[in-house]
């Protein structure tokens, strides 16, 4: 458990913690979490080693293991406990106990801190890395801690939390006088919270270029982009900052970028790395994200990133976009956005990927001549002819996918939050929302073990 410490705080485990509140008739509740680990070997902004915790399961707490709760006070039985402790050492996860103070304030009492200590030693010495301490106050208020010894716990002030809304809550605050009419529309609390959001952006083409820029202007201080290509003549039409002797020059699309935010001056750093995002350079960053903008059009990447939401806890919003012309005057021009939190059905199950071209883009990357002789025998379909891509489309997708991770802040568009898809038809001027269902049996989305897994061997228990 190394460098700063945050939380993650999925949905689904945040209902459990907030249900004990109406649960306990006044008294206190109580209950187990396990939560899974990102451990950060380098942040991309500090270059330092960071952990972060993400809910990975709630645990109602057995009748009998509570073996008396009052107002004041909750008292655990063993037997749960030595199980909650067996199952984070076998699962290499960190065991959490949860409680309220229906009545109380959100600070851990003295007694807590006397209960907490005896079972931190009982988990240390069981193996666990930590025990994290959880506690919802009346007024809702969540608090977290953890007990790294059993002397003392180290508090946790930067918390997560993911789903259709999005919260994150840090002690850390900048004022940006530039922001002034965007705080007047959110209010100041919210405005600075959308500035401390760590964006990724995978794709620095067409769409990334777009939502770059305006991410910058809505205040976000720290963005990593993930690109490998440089810019091209065919790219001038729609990328966002190049110019022609970019071109010229063979210049990296993601130094076009970070001389578009060094210019800018606003206080933004962006971080550039020369790989496809999923690539295993590109883990320690997109672990350090608080959301990531998928803006590729490469589906071996969006297959990595669609379930890395999953493992990791963080919202992951896909852009994908489809022109093409089908006849004199007819054409079908489809922007989507899909959001990837927990409670949304993953881009699988929309059939938003197809596994076949996702399966021979890895191929092409990993072993290329290999790629080539199947191309050659026509056992991969290949790339084809570029697809059409006009600026005025391709930017306002991106606009759609910042906006929705907007509305998932500040709930502009209603209190349930970000859609788990929405695709705009600038043919027929509309946009829809299709409804679209978790499979049952998806590996990705349908299963409890994956969500908030955090670090697995291999990476996302993935077999490539
Ligand atoms: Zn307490
Ligand atoms: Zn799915």
């Amino acid at each position: 458990m190394k460098g700063a410490l945050d939380i993650i705080l999925t949905d689904p485990h945040e209902a459990g913690i907030r249900a004990l509140l109406t649960q306990g008739a006044g008294a206190e509740r109580s209950a187990y979490m396990l939560f899974g680990i990102a451990a950060i070997t380098r942040d991309p902004w500090t270059q330092a080693e960071r952990t972060r915790f993400i809910s990975h399961a709630f645990l109602d707490l057995d009748e009998q293991d509570v073996v008396s709760a009052s107002e004041r006070h909750v008292t655990w039985q063993t037997d749960g406990f030595m199980r909650l402790l067996g199952r984070a050492q076998t699962e290499g996860l960190v065991p959490a106990i949860v409680h309220t103070h229906p009545s109380g304030k959100a600070r851990f009492s003295k007694q807590d801190d006397r209960n907490e200590a005896e079972l931190a030693r009982t988990a240390l010495i069981k193996g666990a890395p930590g025990l994290i301490s959880v506690l919802i106050a009346g007024n809702g208020e969540i608090v977290i801690r953890i007990w790294l010894s059993a002397t003392k716990p180290t508090t946790i002030t930067r918390i997560l939390h993911t789903g259709p809304r999005l919260k994150l809550v840090s002690q850390d605050h900048q004022e940006f006088d530039f922001l002034d009419r965007q705080a007047r529309l959110f209010g100041d609390y919210t405005n600075s919270m959308i500035t401390k959001f760590r964006c990724g952006i995978a794709g620095g083409g067409a769409t990334g270029s777009a939502a770059l820029p305006l991410l910058m202007r809505l205040g976000v201080r720290e963005a990593v982009m993930f690109e490998k290509d440089h810019a091209e003549d065919t790219n001038l039409n729609r990328l966002h900052g190049a110019r022609r002797e970019d071109v010229a020059e063979k210049r990296a699309k993601t130094d076009i970028h970070c001389r578009t935010v060094a210019e800018a001056g606003l206080g933004m750093s962006l971080v550039a790395i020369d790989s496809w995002a999923g690539e295993p350079s590109t883990w320690d960053a997109l672990k350090s994200c608080d959301v990531i903008f998928c803006c590729t059009d490469d589906h071996a990447g969006r297959l990595i990133l669609n379930r890395f939401a999953r493992f990791y806890g963080i919202a992951v919003i896909d852009v994908g976009l489809a022109m093409q012309r089908r006849g004199e005057q007819s054409f079908d021009l489809f922007a989507r956005v899909s959001t990837l939190v927990p409670g949304h059905p993953c881009l699988l199950c929309g059939g938003f990927i197809d596994p076949r071209r996702a399966r021979e883009e890895a191929l092409k990357r990993s072993d290329p001549d290999v790629y080539e002789e199947l191309k050659e025998e026509a056992y991969v379909l290949g790339e084809g002819d570029p697809s059409p891509a006009v600026v005025t489309f391709t930017t306002e997708a991106a606009t759609m996918a910042v906006n929705e991770w907007l509305t998932g802040i500040t709930g502009f568009a209603g209190p349930a939050g970000m859609l788990p898809t929405r695709m705009r038809r600038f043919h027929a001027r509309d946009e829809r929302f299709p409804s679209i269902e978790s499979q049952p049996g998806c590996p990705c989305c349908a299963s409890s073990v994956t969500l908030g897994r955090g670090d697995a061997t291999p990476f996302l228990d993935m077999v490539t």
